[in-house]
């Protein structure tokens, strides 16, 4: 076993060297919090409510709550919410209140949007349509406006993108209002699907259009992409008198049965808590300016070598032609399309760029990446 364990742990942290295709940050150290895994914490039940079983970490989920509640600018005490699995979860907790509120709801989300969201429309059995995407990843206004023309009759149903998987894009809540405006839609619930930007949108310049003050109804985000954690986890908020829709007393746990899981991962806000908690706000921006500094570096140098590399503005994400598939297995590298990306999470390094580059220089550049690039 001890053998089994240590070739597990050097894969892992072998592994971990060059993991530079996927949104998960690294840059932690929960070693204080090594005690808490002798205790069998179960966070079941609502954050803001007491039950019958104790061994919790309600309050600490209450604060990562408000935190971003705060970050979200939603009216104090009339937000609610809680920790979840991951961003899909909190995916599936937004659609969820949506079809509660508006049952002949339609839902629309551009084909740039995460598996997982049209996982839970199957699973919630919404009617759905998906949307053109731009080819930077955004949602096509034009294509949404004719879409929703013809569906006038039913309830809208937004899933906005902030930070679509591939390129980090952003959906403009601004332009999809307008057009809601236009058609004169009155029955409309926003879910912001936040799971890879959600986490530092709001310390981006300039700053999206995405919360609560804009209008949203709710935001999910991941915990352990940006924020990180050894574990998935992730956030859900929305409105208070959502929430009161579907609440249901059961007596079992003496509390009400509004998340999806009932056991519930009570480390998991306690990890949370303790990053949001060292961090700040300040520390969060920091965290991104870094990140941001990284991906400018690294689509700068890409360009340089005549590699078609690309970002969104303000992006982490930078998007390049897929290179060999040497290069995509050793650095971890998603590809879709034809297109495969580095997520600069707050751990990437010059260091670890300057290899990846070194990587990139050794094998020729295809035909397909050469480009006449003036930086
Ligand atoms: C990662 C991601 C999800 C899913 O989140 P999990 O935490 O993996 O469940 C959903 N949407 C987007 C845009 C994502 O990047």
């Amino acid at each position: 076993m001890d053998a089994m364990l240590n070739n597990l742990l050097r894969r892992l942290h072998s592994e971990s060297k060059n993991s530079i295709g996927y949104p998960v940050s690294r840059d932690f150290d929960y070693s204080a919090l090594a005690p808490f895994l002798e205790v069998a914490i179960n966070n079941i039940g609502d954050p803001f409510l007491e039950g019958t079983y104790h061994l919790e970490t309600h309050a600490m989920e209450r604060e990562v709550l408000d935190f971003y509640a705060r970050v979200f600018r939603a009216e104090p005490n009339q937000y609610w919410g809680y920790v979840t699995n991951g961003g899909s979860e909190s995916n599936l907790y937004g659609l969820y209140l949506a079809r509660e509120l508006y049952p002949k709801g339609m839902v629309y989300y551009s084909e740039s949007t995460h598996y997982s969201v049209q996982k839970n429309i199957h699973l919630l059995n919404m009617p759905s349509i998906a949307i053109r995407s731009q080819e930077n990843g955004e949602i096509d206004y034009d294509d949404l406006y004719q879409t929703i023309l013809l569906n006038r009759q039913q309830p809208v149903i937004m899933l906005i993108n902030v930070g679509t998987t591939m390129t980090e894009a952003i959906d403009d809540l601004n332009r999809i209002r307008e057009i809601l405006r236009k058609l004169a839609i009155h029955h409309f619930y926003i879910h912001v699907d936040g799971a890879l930007a959600g986490a530092y949108a709001a310390w981006l310049d300039p700053k999206p259009t995405f919360d609560f003050a804009d209008g949203v109804d709710s935001i999910a985000i991941s915990g352990h992409k940006f924020i990180g954690s050894p574990f998935p986890c992730g956030v859900v908020l929305t409105k208070k008198q959502h929430r009161d829709r579907i609440a249901r007393s059961i007596s079992y746990i003496n509390n009400l049965d509004t998340t999806i899981s009932g056991s519930r991962n009570g480390h998991a806000p306690l990890f949370l808590w303790y990053t949001l908690s060292q961090l700040g706000e300040a520390g969060m921006q920091q965290r991104l300016k870094h990140s941001q500094r990284m991906a400018t570096y690294l689509l700068t140098q890409l360009r340089l070598m005549g590699i078609q590399a690309w970002k969104n503005e303000g992006a982490i994400t930078v998007v390049f032609p897929a290179p060999s598939n040497i290069i995509r297995d050793k650095w971890q590298l998603a590809t879709d399309n034809g297109q495969s990306h580095v997520i600069c999470m707050p751990h990437v390094s010059y260091k670890q760029l300057d290899a990846f580059l070194a990587d990139m220089k050794a094998v020729p550049v295809t035909k397909s990446q050469e480009v006449a690039v003036s930086v």
